[in-house]
């Protein structure tokens, strides 16, 4: 137990920091979701999610876990025995496709070694070999949260398009939604799944699925068992600001909140925030000497770092030492890389003073736990973050 006093420092890469702002929306009285009042506020509030996505189409909100909206986006769009391309970019990739198989999807799982994104090249490959067309979903992880990868969603959808492929684009925004851009319009997504607990603001307990006109077809004939999950009944009677169960209405009440705080600070702006917070945390990283989980720069995700540990030491161990100390929680390695890294989140509410005393506590329990280390990193990063942002920050903004 820690002598100090103060505030946790929360830095797993979801669920992450809550503004006062949104737990007090979330405070406030529940009401009757069959009200009047409340049909005004759920209906005013559903034709701001699409922003989210930069879509127009509808999002479909569930009391639930990025799990269930995984589910939901399989279930309303395909049939038993229906095949889908998934691609192994780290753990979040594996749950997915382990759920997909487990509806009796016949799923091709492209394998992949936890440092990369999803492979254009290899996706093309596998729609031009699919001459009579049976792919029903291309189903990828935008941001994988267990290996710090962001994949390039824009040349997946190109080499769809290349290919003149019918396959449904099933994308998890889960970790990128709020924090890197997500362009459901601009890439032909089908189906984005999106979850409240990292960029959005908000703690765990809503799954979100932004739906194209495409998906809402493919929905009328998919056959795969499903009743919460079912998109239509819940579109139906969010025409008129209701849900066909009672929703989670304070959660309602936090996404709400946590809208105004976006708009009120840029949803643009938002985006730069986390382009020069990722490049700050990747020059702490450069400085101590250690080596990023991802293998290449042009795929180095802006919500999270994700640090692999020197041969011979161990994440966990250093984890618990920084919780015992410091009073921070950093993310752990999940699956093929347990104990073999560790996670700082860097997404949803969050400043330059957090990002330094993460960066400080990370650098001080580095030099506790005994890894062989350079010290430094926490001064290159606040020397970058001295400077006015970057043309990467700058162009995020436009
Ligand atoms: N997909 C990604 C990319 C995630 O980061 C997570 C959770 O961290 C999930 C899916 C699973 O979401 P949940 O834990 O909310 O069910």
């Amino acid at each position: 137990m820690s002598i100090d006093h103060g505030r946790h420092f929360l830095q797993v890469p979801g669920p992450t920091n809550v503004p006062e702002r949104v737990m007090r929306a979330i405070a406030a009285p529940t009401i009757d979701h069959r009200s009047p009042t409340f049909k005004q506020f759920a209906g005013s509030l559903l034709e701001r999610l699409p922003r989210a996505f930069r879509t127009d189409s509808p999002v479909v909100v569930f009391a639930g876990s990025g799990t269930g909206a995984w589910e939901a986006s399989l279930v309303n769009t395909c049939s038993p025995g229906d095949r889908v391309l998934m691609f192994e970019t780290g753990h979040f990739s594996m749950l997915w496709h382990d759920l997909a198989r487990r509806f009796g999807l016949d799923v091709d799982y492209v394998s992949g070694n936890w440092r990369s994104g999803v492979d254009a090249e290899i996706l093309a490959d596998k729609l031009a070999a699919d001459s009579d067309r049976q792919i029903k979903a291309v189903a990828v992880v935008h941001n994988e949260t267990s290996t710090g990868v962001t994949s390039d969603i824009g040349a997946v959808r190109r080499a769809l398009d290349d290919a003149d492929h019918p396959a449904l684009l099933l994308v998890d925004v889960i970790s990128s939604l709020g924090s890197i851009d997500v362009r459901c319009a601009d890439w032909g997504i089908d189906v984005a799944v999106g979850g409240s607990q990292k960029g959005l603001m908000l703690p765990p307990g809503l799954g979100l699925n932004a739906i194209s006109e495409k998906a809402r077809t493919a929905s009328k004939t998919a056959t795969l068992p499903r009743a919460f999950w079912d998109w239509q009944g819940i579109l139906e009677a969010n025409g008129d600001g209701l849900f066909p169960f009672t929703p989670a209405i304070n959660m309602l009440f936090g996404l709400k909140e946590a809208f105004d705080m976006f708009d009120e600070m840029g949803w643009d702006n938002v985006l730069a925030r986390h382009v020069r917070h990722g490049a700050a945390a990747r020059e702490a990283v450069a400085a101590w000497g250690l080596e990023l989980q991802p293998a290449n720069p042009s795929e180095y995700s802006d919500a999270l770092t994700v640090v692999r540990m020197p041969e011979g030491h161990s994440g966990d161990a250093l984890r618990g030492v920084i919780l015992d100390a410091y009073e921070m929680s950093l993310g752990a390695g999940l699956g093929k890389l347990a104990d073999r890294v560790f996670r700082i989140g860097h997404m949803g509410a969050f400043n330059d003073l957090m990002l330094a005393g993460s960066l400080a506590g990370v650098e001080m329990g580095l030099a506790r736990a005994r890894v062989p280390f350079r010290k430094g990193g926490v001064q290159a990063a606040l020397n970058m973050l001295a400077e006015p942002p970057t043309e990467k920050a700058r162009a995020a903004a436009e």
